[in-house]
């Protein structure tokens, strides 16, 4: 019974992150090495959820939103956004505080 629960939470998380990638999506980056260090910096971070890859932050589902280089943002009405970590752990904080100020967001630090 465990055994099935577990199929069936994997086939979920698949339709899940079809979805996901279908509304998130705008364009890919098709680079291998900047979805690699984006993972790792994900993978280091306390926001970062392991069983499920989603951020705790955004609520994206990392190895998708690692593969893109612009995408919408659903919770801003779709707003077309250069994919960032919305705390600027992937070194892209001056990104991630350009979408803070329009939001109206504490701003990080930069350096
Ligand atoms: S996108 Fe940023 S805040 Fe979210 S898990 Fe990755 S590194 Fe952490």
């Amino acid at each position: 019974m465990i055994m099935v629960a577990g199929i069936v939470q994997r086939a979920f998380r698949m339709v899940a992150k079809a979805g996901a990638k279908a509304v998130l999506s705008v364009a890919t980056h098709n680079n291998e090495a900047l979805t690699i260090a984006r993972m790792n910096a994900c993978r280091a971070c306390p926001n970062f959820d392991a069983d499920s890859q989603q951020c705790g932050v955004c609520g994206c589902y990392m190895d998708v939103k690692t593969t893109l280089l612009r995408n919408h943002n659903p919770y801003k009405g779709g707003r077309i956004e250069i994919t960032h970590c919305p705390e600027g752990r992937w070194g892209d904080a001056e990104i991630a505080n350009h979408y803070r100020a329009i939001d109206g967001k504490e701003l990080i630090e930069t350096n």
